[in-house]
């Protein structure tokens, strides 16, 4: 089964979400638990989290097809003190906010060394603040987004993702997930026939697909191995349409949340459709 949605608005709340969801006949959706660009958020209350857990069952969303993304401000591979502790007690409260709306995984960008440190510290620093934070929690499974490797951020190698892994001590609380633009901006051309199977075939060997918690299924606006991350809507972009067709038919992809990150929010409910078409 393929689930497929898109990442939507809690405008008014967070039980919004999969109301939104459902309006685009969507199977899965990301969503963010705060607001992604400020340190700081309310708490969630009582009734955000009930209505939450109604909607989501009035419309049919399990947690294995929700995948909730943290801000954009937290780096857990800081390589300043004052810094990382922020970035880790931010992470720490994104993850128990997933924990309260009974939510099993959190999507985050790995994090980036800003040419203060050494590749190898910062994947290290990234790993012991997912050990860090999973000791204090319970049930979410922490899930490392692939990057494009714009500036100085890592996790645009499947062996930097790996790495990280390696150091986590819980294995069965940390997982993987693949933005189809990020890897092509990484470099990895998952365009050709051939490409696609060899670079699915590299991700299982390095990383392993028991670790696929989620993908974000976005077209390119630029070229393979450009490192800058522009994501394009759907078939429109440098990926092109084949992508998504090898990808909703290939089951190893199913039973995860696969959603759209494309920019154009007016046409999700068609690329919703579109690729639930190609999935069947
Ligand atoms: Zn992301
Ligand atoms: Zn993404």
């Amino acid at each position: 089964m393929k689930y497929i949605g898109a990442h939507v608005s809690t405008a008014g709340g967070v039980e919004n979400a999969p109301v939104n969801a459902h309006k685009l006949g969507a199977t899965a959706f990301a969503l963010f638990t705060k607001n992604q660009r400020q340190w700081v958020a309310k708490p969630l209350t009582e009734d955000n989290i009930s209505k939450f857990k109604a909607n989501c069952e009035k419309y049919g969303y399990k947690p294995e097809q929700i995948l909730p993304h943290d801000s954009y401000l937290i780096n857990l591979g800081h390589p300043e003190e004052a810094p990382l502790e922020k970035s880790r007690n931010a992470f720490l409260d994104e993850m128990q906010r997933c924990e309260q709306l009974g939510l099993d995984r959190l999507n985050f960008h790995p994090g980036s060394h800003l040419k203060k440190t050494t590749e190898k510290e910062c994947l290290a620093t990234i790993a012991d603040s997912i050990n860090w934070t999973l000791e204090k929690t319970t049930g979410v499974i922490a899930v490392i987004e692939n990057t494009a490797g714009q500036g100085t951020n890592l996790g645009f190698t499947f062996e930097q993702i790996a790495e990280i892994i390696e150091q986590v001590e819980d294995k069965s609380r940390v997982g993987v997930c693949i933005d189809t633009c990020h890897a092509y901006s990484a470099g990895y051309d998952l365009k050709t026939e051939e490409g696609f199977q060899k670079v699915w075939d590299d991700f299982d060997r390095i990383i392993g697909f028991q670790y696929l918690k989620g993908m974000h299924i976005n077209d390119s606006k630029k070229e393979l191995g450009s490192k800058v991350d522009r994501h394009d809507s759907i078939g429109v972009g440098t990926l092109g349409l084949e992508v998504f067709e090898r990808l909703m038919k290939d089951p190893r992809f199913d039973n995860i949340p696969l959603v759209l990150e494309t920019p154009n929010t007016e046409k999700w409910a068609e690329e919703v459709a579109l690729l639930q078409e190609l999935a069947k």
